[in-house]
């Protein structure tokens, strides 16, 4: 047997695909919110794997259910059903609006799946022509070529060819622009209730609710992107919950599988059955190891003490951020819901959100931005309040040095 190579972050620049530029240390071991690296150096995790962690790092129920899961059955495909992915199905529908659900694997499939349905709901209940999707500018639902053009963010978007027809993106938070290009032909409204890649920006309740109506009046869908604000982020198990406004679709994901890749598409009885046996399919989604993970990441974040405790972790954070504001001036404003928090920068730090980024691991510090200017921050939803404060305090270093 010949002994593995020796792997680093130079290896990253020999073996994978040159669209990421990781971190120059390489995360080997996690407990909680700390991570350790090849080097045995310690760090908080303020990045949650972007909103995915929503448990932390190998938390016990969840590596209890994988061990569980893995001796028993992992991959049947979709020609068989299984327990696992009927009982997070059937979770899933008793704790929302929705009667139906459909797995895939990530965020950008559940998506896909949902303007599929959209599209397919309204050409089967209306006309050919009922193919319209309203979407907004800075939105993020993903990277196949379909969500990549419903997000609003031409640098993801462009460059690869011809799109996907008959989408149109509007400025968000912005009813009267929504209600100038609402018609018949529109199939459906996309919109995440707080943006999350796009800068952290949550709508608002006036024009949730406007949008909702605009919907009603024109036979459109209303779709839910709650891919980063779900699962508990915003201390409610769906952000949309916050907002007394009912979607007709929704997508879940990242912390769904509190770091097993899995996520949902959910929907009314009566638009699910537009789509018949074989209009849509997968081979992985719903497969009862990601599904097993699923239940037990479900179970434990759909409760008060989980769901409560992220206002007050939120309370907490802001508080500090608040103080490093009034020490140093550095952030125009700082927003966001539960554990879904931006930071946007300003003065010596404006447009160095990767710069932070840096500074923060070299002090021991997991960071995330959302673009340039945003600093983000997606820790675990159960983060300790001693792991709170020992992250900021590496935060603060970090920008004493950047402004020193
Ligand atoms: C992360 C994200 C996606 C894409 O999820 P992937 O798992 O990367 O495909 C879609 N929508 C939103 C709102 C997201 O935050």
């Amino acid at each position: 047997m010949t002994q593995p190579q020796a792997v680093n972050r130079q290896t990253f620049d020999q073996v994978i695909l040159p669209i990421f530029s990781p971190a120059e240390f390489i995360p080997v071991k996690g407990e909680g919110s700390r991570v350790w690296d090849q080097q045995g150096k310690e760090y908080i995790d303020f990045a949650g794997g972007i909103a995915v962690l929503a448990l932390g790092h190998c938390h016990p129920a969840l590596v209890s259910a994988v061990r569980e899961q893995s001796e028993k059955l992992w991959h049947v495909s979709n020609i068989f059903t299984n327990e696992q992915t009927l009982r997070l199905a059937q979770k899933l529908i008793n704790a929302t609006f929705a009667d139906r659900a459909f797995f895939v694997n990530s965020g950008s499939e559940a998506n896909e799946a949902a303007f599929k349905l959209a599209r397919r709901y309204a050409i089967t209940q209306y006309n050919p022509y009922k193919t319209k999707i309203i979407a907004f500018k800075q939105a993020f639902h993903g990277r196949t070529l379909f969500t990549v053009s419903v997000g609003g963010q031409a640098k993801y978007a462009d460059g690869f060819g011809p799109k996907p027809a008959d989408i149109i993106h509007v400025p968000f938070n912005d009813l009267a622009a929504v209600k100038a290009v609402i018609d018949e032909n529109t199939c459906a409204v996309v919109l995440e209730p707080i943006q999350g890649e796009g800068g952290i920006t949550a709508a608002t309740m006036e024009f949730m609710q406007g949008v909702r109506k605009l919907c009603d009046e024109n036979n459109a869908l209303l779709i839910f992107d709650e891919v980063q604000s779900g699962m508990g982020r915003t201390g409610k198990l769906f952000s949309y919950m916050h907002y007394d406004v009912v979607p007709d679709i929704l997508t879940t994901a990242k912390a769904l599988g509190g770091g097993f890749p899995i996520s949902a598409m959910i929907t009314t009885k009566d638009i699910a059955q537009t789509m018949e046996v074989g209009a849509h399919g997968t081979t992985y989604g719903g497969n009862p190891l990601a599904c097993a993970v699923g239940n037990a990441a479900f179970d434990i974040i759909n409760t008060d003490e989980v769901l409560n405790g992220v206002q007050q972790r939120h309370d907490l954070f802001v508080s500090h951020l608040n103080k490093l504001n009034d020490k140093y001036n550095i952030f125009a404003e700082i927003r966001g819901m539960g554990l879904l928090i931006g930071a946007e920068l300003k003065g010596q730090l404006f447009n160095r959100s990767k710069d932070v980024m840096q500074a923060c691991a070299v002090e021991g510090l997991m960071m995330l931005n959302a673009g340039p200017n945003v600093l983000r921050f997606t820790p675990s939803l159960i983060i300790s309040e001693e792991e709170i404060n020992s992250g900021m305090i590496k935060l603060e270093a970090a920008i004493g040095k950047l402004l020193s």
